[in-house]
C-alpha cells in the first residue's frame, strides 16, 4: 500500500502532500493510501557523507556482513538514510541495495603509501603501483576511490604528502579515467595543495587549507568534508604523539586550533560543505546531528546551510534524489522546525527507508 505523508518539506517550507510508493516519491495523489506523517518538518533523512562501516571501534577491520550491518542500523537509527563510506578494508558489495540499510556510497579500501598508515586498512603501495592500486579500488567501490594524501612522516618527524606531487596527481587522473570520484584524505597545508590542484573530487578534513586553496575550491566545485569530530580528537593525537614527535604534536594542535575559521572561510567562499562524522575505528556511529551542531557554532554556518550540507545537498551530491517527484522513498520527520533549533535533529519522530517505516 502507499504511504501518505504531510508535513514542511524543507526547503521549500510548505506544508506538502506526497507519496510512497515502493521506493518512489510522487506529489501525484494515490488513492486509498495510509497515512503515515501528519504533521512535523520533513527532510530526505541525513548523511553521514564520510563515515566507515567496514571499521570496527578500536580501529580493527570487520570480519563479517553483519558486522557493517551493525554499525550502519547505528547510524540509520540516528536519522542518516544515506552513507559515503570513505574506505573500507572489508568489502562489502552485497550489501548496496538490502532494503533495511541506508543508501551506500562506497570506496574500496584506502589507497596508502607504506608503513605510514593505520594499520591494516589501506592497500599499502609504492608510487610506482599508486595509478594500479587506485583503478583496482575503483573496481572495488560503486563510485569513489579514497586517497590517503599525507600521515605523520616518522622519519621527518611531521605531516608529509603520501607521495610526490606528480604521484598524487596521477592518481586523482586514474580515478577520473576509470569513472569514480577521487576523495582524498589530507591534515597537512602541503598534501592539500598538490591535491586540490590536481582536481580531486572531495577534500576529507582539509585542515591545511588556506585562502587561495579555497577560492579554487569554489571555482572548481570542489568539495570540502570537514569532520570536525574528528579534528576536536587531535588533542589527544598530539599528546600521544609530543615525546617523540614535537614538531608533529604543535603542528596538529595548531591546525586544530585554526579549523573553525578554515570551515567558515571555505562556506563563505562557496565551497560545497558536508556533513561527515568520520565514524569507525575511532569514533561512533550515530553522530551525524553532533557533527551538524558543530558546523553551525563553531564554523558559524546557518542552519538552513547545515541541513543542506546534511540533508537534499548532500544526497543530491552522492545521487541520492531526494523528495522530488520521483526521488527515493527515504525520509525524516521532526516535530519541531530544525531551522530554529537544530538540536531537534538529534531525535526524528519518523523515520522511513526505501518506502518502509523503520520508526
Ligand atoms: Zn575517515
Amino acid at each position: 500500500m502507499a504511504l501518505h505523508v504531510r508535513g514542511v518539506l524543507l526547503p521549500d517550507d510548505e506544508v506538502r502532500d506526497l507519496w510512497l510508493v515502493g521506493d518512489r516519491v510522487t506529489f501525484t495523489p494515490v488513492p486509498d493510501s495510509e497515512t503515515v506523517v501528519d504533521g512535523g518538518f520533513v527532510l530526505p533523512g541525513l548523511v553521514d557523507a564520510h563515515c566507515h562501516i567496514g571499521i570496527a571501534r578500536g580501529g580493527a577491520p570487520i570480519t563479517s556482513l553483519d558486522q557493517a550491518r551493525a554499525l550502519a542500523h547505528v547510524d540509520r537509527d540516528a536519522g542518516v538514510l544515506a552513507i559515503r563510506d570513505a574506505g573500507s578494508p572489508y568489502p562489502y558489495p552485497e550489501l548496496d541495495d538490502e532494503p533495511d540499510l541506508p543508501r551506500l556510497a562506497r570506496a574500496g579500501q584506502h589507497v596508502a603509501p607504506p608503513k605510514r598508515y593505520l594499520r591494516d586498512i589501506g592497500v599499502e603501495v609504492d608510487a610506482t603501483d599508486v595509478a594500479a592500486a587506485v583503478a583496482a579500488q575503483a573496481r572495488a567501490g560503486n563510485g569513489w576511490v579514497k586517497l590517503v594524501g599525507d600521515w605523520i612522516d616518522r622519519g621527518v618527524g611531521d605531516l608529509a604528502p603520501a607521495w610526490d606531487a606528480d604521484t598524487l596527481t596521477a592518481a586523482v587522473r586514474a580515478a577520473h579515467d576509470a569513472g569514480v570520484r577521487a576523495a582524498v584524505h589530507t591534515f597537512s597545508e602541503s598534501a592539500v595543495e598538490i591535491m586540490v590542484r590536481a582536481g580531486v573530487d572531495s577534500v576529507e578534513h582539509g585542515t591545511g587549507l588556506s585562502l587561495d586553496l579555497i577560492d579554487e575550491m569554489a571555482r572548481q566545485g570542489t568539495a570540502l568534508v570537514p569532520t570536525m569530530i574528528n579534528i576536536a580528537t587531535f588533542g589527544g593525537i598530539a599528546e600521544q604523539a609530543r615525546g617523540k614527535f614535537p614538531g608533529y604534536a604543535d603542528h596538529m594542535l595548531a591546525l586544530r586550533d585554526g579549523f573553525p575559521e578554515v570551515v567558515r572561510a571555505a562556506h563563505e567562499a562557496g565551497v560545497p560543505i558536508y556533513v561527515g562524522t568520520d565514524a569507525g575505528g575511532g569514533i561512533d556511529h550515530g553522530l551525524a546531528a553532533e557533527e551538524m551542531l558543530l558546523l553551525h557554532e563553531q564554523a558559524g554556518m546557518a542552519p538552513i546551510d547545515v541541513l543542506a550540507a546534511a540533508s537534499w545537498g548532500a544526497r543530491a551530491w552522492l545521487g541520492f534524489p531526494g523528495l522530488v517527484e520521483g526521488g527515493l522513498a527515504d525520509l525524516t520527520v521532526y516535530p519541531e522546525d530544525p531551522r530554529s533549533d537544530l538540536r531537534v535533529v538529534r531525535a526524528p519522530s519518523r523515520t522511513i527507508l526505501r518506502g518502509r517505516v523503520i520508526r
